[in-house]
């Protein structure tokens, strides 16, 4: 049986539940206060400590392009009760809103990170999710740019890899994740990949039906496909260009570049032979 998520961002109310929930079940270190100017998103990015980020991302009010759903804070509805109060005569259709995704692994198929790791260390488990296991990780960090989407960092104490467990301790004790526990709108769904694909098309339709052509199931054949990636076992229910929730639109393997750059290398190891070999003739 393969688990994964499905994550509804058309009813995210970023109120970072999932964020605290993971943090909190895994253990893991707070990432210091910094603002960091970006929105409300003072997390930034997943990263070794951070296996659920928020984003938040900020869009200008634009009604043909940009329209309201019930997760979606409205900023102008929001200040149309404080018009008034707004400081310094501020222009209420100059706001616009946020739109919220939680991000995470991706759980993909044919993983990137688990083809280029030397020891073994980044297995398939018997949930069929991608699982680091700590112990045998050397911490050489090949896995952190092999991963299409920026997932995995290393920790800065021993260079090991981390990421998203899918809350493995959890799902063996029949519990599910920590994150999909405490998220109050059902944003985050957790379950079999199967039942969540049938979900997810459910939900696209509902929301075509509804008005919003724009929704989409990431990383199906008619999003830029999944590169050799096979898909991802954790969905994302979108309604934007996927740039704009910083995911790639069609994913990579890492290999699939390595014929241009060796082609590259080719070019230009010819062109300094020959820069090298005239520069020496017309030295004589
Ligand atoms: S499944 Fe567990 S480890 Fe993964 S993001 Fe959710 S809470 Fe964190
Ligand atoms: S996914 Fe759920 S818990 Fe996380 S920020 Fe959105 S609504 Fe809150």
């Amino acid at each position: 049986m393969a688990t994964g998520f499905l994550t509804d961002t058309t009813v995210c109310i970023g109120c970072k539940a999932c964020e605290v929930a993971c943090k909190q079940w895994n253990q893991l270190p707070h990432d210091g206060y910094e603002l960091t100017g970006d929105s409300y998103d003072n997390t930034k990015q997943l990263s070794g400590s951070t296996w659920r980020h928020v984003a938040f991302i900020e869009k200008p009010k634009d009604e043909n392009r940009y329209r309201k759903l019930s997760g979606d804070v409205d900023l102008v509805a929001l200040a149309e009760g404080v018009k008034d109060q707004l400081p310094g005569g501020a222009e209420i259709d100059g706001l616009g809103r946020w739109t919220f995704m939680s991000d995470v692994c991706k759980h993909c198929v044919e993983a990137p990170c688990q083809q280029a790791c030397p020891t073994g260390a980044i297995i398939r488990n018997e949930f069929d999710n991608v699982y680091i296991q700590p112990d045998v990780c050397n911490g050489c960090g090949y896995c952190v740019p092999a991963c299409p989407y920026g997932v995995i960092t290393s920790i800065p104490e021993d260079g090991r890899a981390f990421k998203c467990t899918l809350c493995y301790d959890r799902q063996v004790d029949g519990l599910e994740p920590a994150c999909a526990k405490a998220c109050p709108t059902n944003s985050i769904m957790f379950g079999e990949v199967e039942e969540l694909e049938k979900i997810a098309e459910e939900r696209v339709q509902q929301l075509h039906d509804r008005g919003y052509p724009n929704a989409f199931l990431y990383g199906t054949p008619e999003v830029g496909g999944t590169g050799g990636i096979g898909g991802n076992h954790s969905k994302f229910i979108l309604m934007d260009e996927p740039e704009t929730y910083n995911l790639p639109e069609a994913p990579l393997l890492p290999q699939a570049t390595v014929g241009k750059a060796t082609l590259a290398s080719a070019v230009t190891a010819v062109a300094l032979g020959a820069v090298v070999a005239w520069a020496f003739g017309s030295g004589e």
